[in-house]
C-alpha cells in the first residue's frame, strides 16, 4: 500500500522525504515515527471532537483497533484526546461514529452489539480493507535473528495465544518496499518457531528502511 506523505518530514534532524518515499533512518523507532507522521498529516486536533491539542496532550488512536488486527502505520492513526480515545476503546472508526451522537441508553445498547460482532469478527481474521494485508512467505522478508531469545517475550506469549485460540494471527508484519522488516518481530520468531510458511503482511511501498 501506499501511505499518505506530507511534502516535508523531519524525524530528529533529518529530512526524510526523498523523491516521494520515506527514508526511515536506521535508528529511527518505527513506531514512535509513525505517530509523528499522523500527526504531521492530520494536526493537532482532536479527531473525534475536534478540540486543539498542546503536544503533550495527544494520544494515538488505532482507527482499525489494535484488538482486531489494527497496524501501527499513520494512515490508520489518528491524534485524539485522552477523553475520546478512552471512550473509542476497542471499536472501530465506523462503530464509534455511530455512538458519539446518541443518547446513553443506545449508546450502551450499541456497545454490546458491537463488542459481540467483534469478538465474532476476531475469530474469522482482522478487520481491514483487503487491499492492504496479502500472505507471504517468511522466507522472503529480510529481517535479522541476530537478536534472539529477548522476544519470546510478552509479545510472544499474547501471538502464540491468539494463534492456538483462533488459528490465525492477531495483527499482519509490516515491510518496506524492498521487504525489510519494519514491525512484527515476535510474529516472526513465533511463525518461525512453530514451521508456519506464511504470515500476512502489510507492505509499505513508499516506505524505505536505511
Ligand atoms: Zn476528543
Amino acid at each position: 500500500m501506499i501511505i499518505n506523505l506530507p511534502a516535508n518530514f523531519r524525524y530528529g534532524d533529518k529530512e526524510c522525504i526523498r523523491e516521494g518515499i520515506l527514508k526511515i533512518p536506521s535508528h529511527a523507532d518505527f513506531r514512535m515515527l509513525m505517530y509523528q507522521l499522523a500527526i504531521a498529516n492530520k494536526g493537532k486536533k482532536c479527531w473525534y471532537c475536534g478540540r486543539r491539542l498542546a503536544h503533550s496532550e495527544i494520544t494515538m488512536d488505532h482507527l482499525y483497533p489494535q484488538d482486531l488486527g489494527g497496524p501501527t502505520i499513520s494512515d490508520n492513526l489518528v491524534p485524539t484526546c485522552g477523553k475520546c480515545n478512552s471512550s473509542k476503546n476497542n471499536f472501530t472508526e465506523q462503530q464509534y461514529q455511530k455512538m458519539i451522537h446518541v443518547d446513553e441508553d443506545t449508546k450502551k445498547k450499541l456497545r454490546s452489539i458491537y463488542y459481540r460482532q467483534n469478538e465474532e469478527r476476531k475469530k474469522k481474521g482482522f478487520v481491514l480493507p483487503k487491499t492492504w494485508v496479502k500472505q507471504k512467505k517468511i522466507d522472503t522478508i529480510s529481517f535479522s535473528l541476530t537478536v534472539g531469545d529477548g522476544y519470546r517475550g510478552k509479545q510472544y506469549n499474547r501471538i502464540a495465544k491468539f494463534y492456538r485460540t483462533y488459528h490465525h494471527f492477531p495483527n499482519p508484519v509490516i515491510v518496506d518496499k524492498v521487504d525489510q522488516l519494519l514491525d512484527g518481530f515476535p510474529l516472526l520468531i513465533y511463525a518461525k518457531d512453530n514451521g508456519i510458511e506464511k504470515v500476512p503482511v502489510i507492505k509499505l511501498d513508499n516506505v524505505e528502511k536505511m
